[in-house]
């Protein structure tokens, strides 16, 4: 029996381990489907993209999409010690000021706003510049900004966005985030350092946290209103885990599911899946949306490509969609230039070393979907439906995205290194064109969040403590909760509001 039982030691679950444990007095337990990483490749950068349909990896994938000309898009997420840090791509980016603003009006509550996550942001990183009012200079997770190991046809790709007026900003987490910078990577020595490294692992030893692997919950256990513990399947037999406090710390994907097979969700979509209703919860599962980029703009190279040294994609570059050489504000679109050349599926592939792309996409989509459980069992697959391009707004914005990476892909700072562009191609030209185009070419950055939304509203999932709405002992801690998505990838405001949640949770005793 724990004070505290975490679900999955993921992203968010490391950094609870982490400052939960530091409190002596709580018994602190974590509960991990997958094992510790046994794959070499996790922890080399230029692997990420071939670790996805391991055995890791819980390989879930999307409805066929219309807003994608019907396709069907697998969504990794990492099933081990570190969750889906294990593999993801190591892009650290807090997002812009302004992105945390509907966070504190959604709650009501100061703590989501941006100054209230800085201090977690500052906790969390060892940032490579040093400390700083911005930054931290000594926390477990190093934040490494590179610098002479960029890719030279990424350093083209920078000059040519500052030769178009682009500002030159440096770095993506030290205030303004429109403009050129190189990509801060959590990498140390070469090697990935997943959250796991960074928070989980090191404290082990402490007497007072225990880490389980190879359990899966499968629901919660109830007395009335009040959570007490779950029930799970280690080696497929039950298991049942009691606590004073569960955490679901499971993603985007799976505590959702979690609540939903628990008897909390969309009354409808319980019955349908054969599970009696606890709590009838519609936003369980709503407010699902990610980032896409249209994989891409793709160039045949004048010379060899050299292979990235660090992960591919070592620049992303983000834009007012109106005026690139604005500053201020958050971005609306995004670019990011990649040593290898990525297509989508549709696409006629380039060879490594031939190629590069000039990924694009939009920053704060208003696409809005939903995830649900199409039955009881532990394996019965999510019906997820992400509802890509299905606003005005994101297909507008996702044909300028391309607009402006052709133009940078066009600029002569890149004349070294373009031969020709492949894709679209140079015949295709317009809005139908271009919008039909970004609708087959556009695949996940892996972002999924706002499934367990948080809220002082009375269809939010979570409130302002990310305790879940109508029942007690129970709370959700990962990137479910957040109500809207960040400008940039979404891991360092993941583990933010883990850090932010635990400060809190421990104050309150
Ligand atoms: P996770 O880290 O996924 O953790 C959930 C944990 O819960 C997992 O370990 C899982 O196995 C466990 N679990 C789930 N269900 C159960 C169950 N029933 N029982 C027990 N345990 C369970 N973000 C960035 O900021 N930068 C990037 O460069 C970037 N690239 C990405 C690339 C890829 C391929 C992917 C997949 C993601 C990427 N992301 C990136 C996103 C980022 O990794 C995630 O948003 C973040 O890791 C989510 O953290 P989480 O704690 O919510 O979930």
């Amino acid at each position: 029996s724990f004070d505290v039982l975490i679900v999955g030691a993921g992203s968010a679950g490391s950094v609870l381990a982490w400052r939960l444990s530091e409190e002596p007095g709580l018994r602190v337990g974590v509960l991990e489907a997958g094992g510790h990483p046994d794959d070499p490749d996790i922890a080399i950068p230029q692997k990420w993209p071939v670790l996805q349909d391991r055995p890791y990896d819980w390989a879930y994938r999307t409805l066929p999409q219309a807003g994608t000309a019907g396709r069907v898009h697998p969504w990794p997420r990492g099933r081990l010690v570190g969750g889906s840090s294990c593999i993801h791509a190591m892009a650290h980016v807090r997002g812009h000021a302004d992105d945390f603003a509907p966070w504190a009006e959604a709650t009501g509550s100061d703590a989501w706003s941006h100054a209230g996550l800085l201090p977690s942001f500052r906790r969390i990183e060892a940032f490579s510049g040093g400390a700083s009012a911005q930054h931290g200079g000594d926390g477990p997770l190093p934040v490494w900004l590179p610098d002479a190991e960029l890719a030279p046809v990424v350093r083209a790709y920078m000059a040519a966005g500052l030769a178009r007026g682009v500002p030159h900003i440096g770095e993506h987490n030290g205030g303004p985030l429109k403009g050129v910078a190189a990509n801060s990577l959590t990498i140390r020595d070469g090697r990935r350092v997943s959250a796991a490294d960074a928070f989980l692992v090191p404290v082990l030893g402490r007497p007072n946290l225990t880490l389980v692997t190879g359990v899966r919950v499968h629901r919660l256990a109830f007395d009335g209103d009040r959570v007490t513990g779950v029930e799970a399947e280690v080696d497929g037999r039950p298991a049942r885990f009691s606590a004073g406090t569960v955490l679901l710390a499971a993603g985007a994907v799976a505590s959702p599911l979690l609540l939903m097979r628990s008897g909390v969700g969309p009354a409808a979509d319980l019955s349908r899946a054969g599970i009696p209703v606890r709590l009838d919860r519609a936003g369980v599962g709503d407010n699902l949306h990610d980032h896409m980029l249209t994989a891409g703009n793709v160039y045949r190279a004048r010379r060899p490509v050299p292979p990235s040294r660090l992960q591919h994609s070592e620049s992303l570059m983000y834009l007012d969609a109106d005026d690139p050489t604005r500053a201020d504000g958050a971005p609306s679109v995004v670019l990011g230039c990649v040593a290898a050349p990525t297509t989508s599926e549709r696409l006629a592939p380039v060879d490594y070393g031939t190629g590069f792309t000039i990924l694009s996409g939009v920053t704060h989509p208003t696409s809005r979907g939903r995830l649900t459980v199409t039955g009881p069992g532990l394996d019965d697959a999510p019906s997820i439906d992400p509802a890509y391009f299905t606003t005005d707004h994101d297909r507008e914005l996702g044909v300028r995205a391309l607009e402006l990476a052709r133009e940078i892909g066009a600029a002569p700072e890149l004349a070294d290194w373009r031969a020709e562009e492949i894709h679209p191609g140079p015949a295709v030209r317009g809005r139908a064109a271009l919008a039909a185009f970004v609708a087959e070419a556009s695949i996940t950055h892996h972002h999924p969040v706002g499934t367990c939304r948080m809220g002082a509203d009375a269809d939010a999932v979570v409130d302002a403590r990310l305790k879940v709405n109508g029942l007690d002992g129970l709370h959700v801690v990962d990137a479910s909760v957040i109500p809207s998505i960040t400008s940039g990838p979404v891991h360092a405001a993941v583990l933010a509001i883990a850090d932010r949640f635990a400060g809190d949770f421990l104050a309150a005793g």
